[in-house]
């Protein structure tokens, strides 16, 4: 089903904000980027904004490079090219859907890796005070998919670019999602651990390490992967796990996860452990990650051991490979009946667990 809005604005360049008379635009103002993370719930009946600013602009060091990008390039764009230029950073990150700007107000994170760990700066449009600001990502209140944009600042700022630092480096992550068990799985050869960037400096490390990490840290983290460990490496290997597992946006509609992880403390978790062990045996194990003294459980693990896979209301379906998405599966389903279906599984898991799921997809 469609959904339209009173009005859309589309601004290129950052400066003509300045310009734009906010007050004369039909209220409510919403900015949108390329929206994968919405679900509109009707007619919007205000304005929706949308920053397609491109621009680009690099600085290069002997140990990193740090790059501005506008907020209107695609995300998965600037991580390619990451990739194909040999640097470190935001190839976890790969082929999530969405533009620039709006990875630094989600903090978007996947396999271990979050946008603030290589957000330098983030450029905005202050409408409270007119003005242009530059905000260090250290000041960008960031958490487990949010911000302060997302919180305290909400419908304050309009990111206009975000600046990334990028590592020449070596920085793999591989111990999340499988990533390592499918570098492993990719093929056979010779194992030469890591390979990055020429190397900037003459500091140890082992053949093709551009220095940063010691030997043997180096070397453990390449342990058994059959390849030169490369940006490019890892981001076609997060493409794979993803497209094996997520719903492709031009193909069926979905919003991406649309359910926050929830953390919550050792007490509950083992609650919950007794509970999967009385249905599935003393053996099993519940899968969880440590998050300082408290516990994150996959959402998806609930709403799977709750019997929702697969399960359809009208048009909405809960992805049947990754249950943590629910995709719009005819094309044709309603705002209302993806709803129902999203409080259909926050309150068995509530009834069943004890625990309330919150919506990782904004509803506007
Ligand atoms: C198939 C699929 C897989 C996904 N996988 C992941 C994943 O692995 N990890 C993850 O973190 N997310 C994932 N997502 C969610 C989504 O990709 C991210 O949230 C992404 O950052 C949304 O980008 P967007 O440009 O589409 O933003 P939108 O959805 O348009 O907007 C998201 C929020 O950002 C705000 N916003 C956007 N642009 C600006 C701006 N310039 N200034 C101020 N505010 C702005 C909006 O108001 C809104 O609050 C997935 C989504 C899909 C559909």
């Amino acid at each position: 089903m469609k959904v339209s809005c009173r009005l859309y604005v589309e601004v290129t360049e950052a400066e003509d904000l300045l310009a734009l008379d906010f007050d004369a635009l039909p209220q409510p103002l919403f900015v949108m980027g390329g929206g994968s993370n919405l679900l509109f719930t009707g007619d919007f009946p205000g304005t929706v904004l949308h920053l397609g600013n491109v621009s680009c602009h690099s600085e290069r060091s002997e140990e990193s490079v740090r790059i501005t990008l506008g907020s209107g390039v695609v995300f998965d764009d600037f991580c390619a090219w990451a990739a194909a230029e040999g640097l470190w950073g935001p190839e976890n990150l790969s082929l999530i859907p969405g533009e620039v700007g709006a990875s630094a107000v989600q903090n978007i994170g996947a396999y271990g890796v979050e946008a603030k760990d290589i957000i330098d700066t983030v450029h905005a449009f202050d409408r409270q005070e007119r003005r242009f600001v530059d905000i260090p990502g250290a000041d960008c209140g960031y958490g487990y998919r949010t911000s302060n944009f997302k919180t305290i600042w909400k419908g304050r700022y309009i990111v206009t670019a975000v600046t990334f630092r990028l590592c020449v480096i070596p920085r793999p992550v591989l111990d999340y999602g499988g990533v390592r068990k499918a570098l492993i799985d990719r093929g056979e050869g010779v194992s030469l651990p890591i390979s990055g960037h020429p190397r900037p400096d003459k500091r140890e490390g082992p053949a093709g390490v551009t220095g940063g990490r010691g030997r043997s840290e180096a070397e453990a983290i390449g342990e058994g992967i059959p390849f030169p460990l490369t940006p490019q490496l890892i981001r076609e290997t997060i493409i794979g796990v993803r497209e094996q597992k997520l719903p492709d946006p031009e193909e069926i509609g979905s919003a991406g996860s649309f359910f926050c992880n929830p953390v919550i403390d050792r007490e509950h978790f083992g609650r919950i452990v007794a509970i999967a062990k009385a249905e599935n045996g003393p053996e099993y194990n519940v899968p969880h990650y440590e998050v300082g003294e408290r516990i994150k459980v996959p959402a998806a693990w609930m709403i799977d051991q709750c019997g929702f896979k697969g399960m359809r209301l009208g048009g909405a379906q809960v992805y049947p490979k990754q249950p943590l998405v629910i995709v719009n599966a005819t094309g044709s389903a309603t705002p209302e009946e993806i709803i129902a279906l999203e409080r259909r599984v926050i309150g068995t898991i509530k009834e069943k667990y004890g625990i309330e799921l919150h919506p990782e997809v904004e509803h506007v």
